[in-house]
């Protein structure tokens, strides 16, 4: 995960719950993506201080870094070395038809695209093979980023012998958690989030603007929920009481004052646990930064010993 600071609700639900719910089956390795960061904004000042609170709010949601190592990119020098060694084994080509980065070129306006953007799925395929990943937690839209890692690893295999598996894509169920505007996406950059760190006043103040059925002007209008984003929140926070909202919707006899003030108290319930644990490690700065450093020290040892194999398999001495 780029280290963006203060994680939302979206990460929760596409990103979270998914990695707290594999790291008993699987060995999990948790990257901060700090190089990758980069690839749209070269400005570093604030990626240190993402990181740490991004870090804050994975500890807070359950991962337990004593199994699942989490750590820097920019700290373990082998991701940048894999990386040079991959980008011989794929075409400029086949990176330009890459529907993600077209996706964010469209939507970040970016006139010229560097050459470190272009090829930010093969720093991926490295961040992946490197750990000798074979399934992928991600979201729909790195799908096929996972597709080129797949070509990349085989591509090495054939070349050099067998070094890499070629690693699955694992979804989750609500992979994406739309916005507060209704877009598909929550993002801080179109500020239509709530923040896993907000306070219960914060997370009431921004279900206010939370958009809802047009038609539904007020209580007693009948509703149509399935095209409301309150109610999606409702199915994925408050799965219990969805039938019953749908129908109060429908009737008029729910209003949507009353029932985005409902789904509020759910998501603070919900969040409550995770802020009562970000406060705890805001205030042992110490015991975070202890947590990262082991981390790198574990994957620093996977990662040698990965490009230890990798030489070895090219012959390079
Ligand atoms: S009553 Fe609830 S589900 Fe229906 S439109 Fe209003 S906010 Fe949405």
């Amino acid at each position: 995960m780029r280290p963006t600071g203060k994680l939302h609700l979206g990460h929760l639900v596409g990103a979270l719950e998914n990695w707290v719910a594999l790291q008993r089956e699987f060995q999990n390795y948790h990257l901060i993506a700090d190089y990758h960061a980069l690839t749209t904004n070269p400005d570093s000042s604030d990626i240190y201080k993402n990181s740490i609170d991004m870090l804050i709010d994975w500890l807070a949601a359950g991962i337990d870094p004593t199994i699942s190592p989490v750590f820097r990119q920019s700290q373990i020098k082998e991701h940048t070395e894999l990386h040079l060694i991959f980008s011989m084994l794929i075409t400029t080509a086949r990176l330009e038809r890459n529907p993600t980065v077209k996706e964010q070129v469209r939507d970040l306006n970016i006139e010229n695209v560097i050459y470190g953007h272009l090829g930010y799925p093969v720093l991926q395929a490295a961040d992946i093979l490197l750990y000798k990943g074979d399934v992928v937690p991600v979201g729909e839209d790195q799908v096929p980023h996972v597709e080129i890692t797949r070509e990349i690893a085989r591509k090495f295999n054939d070349q050099y012998g067998n070094v890499f598996p070629e690693p699955e894509a694992k979804l989750t169920k609500f992979a994406r958690l739309p916005g507060l505007d209704g877009s598909m996406k929550m993002s801080k950059s179109a500020g239509n989030t709530i923040l896993l760190s907000d306070s219960p006043d914060e997370i009431k103040a921004r279900m206010k603007k939370a958009v809802t059925d047009p038609l539904k002007i007020r209580k007693g209008d009948p509703g149509r929920p399935e095209i409301c984003l309150v109610y999606t929140y409702h199915q994925k926070f408050n799965p219990t009481e969805v039938p019953e909202i749908a129908a109060g919707c429908r009737s008029g006899a729910l209003g949507c004052v009353d029932c985005k003030l409902n789904c509020a108290n759910h998501i603070i319930e919900v969040l409550a646990p995770i802020r009562e644990k970000r406060a705890y490690y805001e205030s042992h700065p110490k015991e975070v930064t202890d947590i990262l450093l082991d981390g790198e020290a574990r994957a620093k040892k996977v990662a040698q010993a990965t490009m230890t194999e990798v030489r070895e398999a090219m012959k390079l001495g």
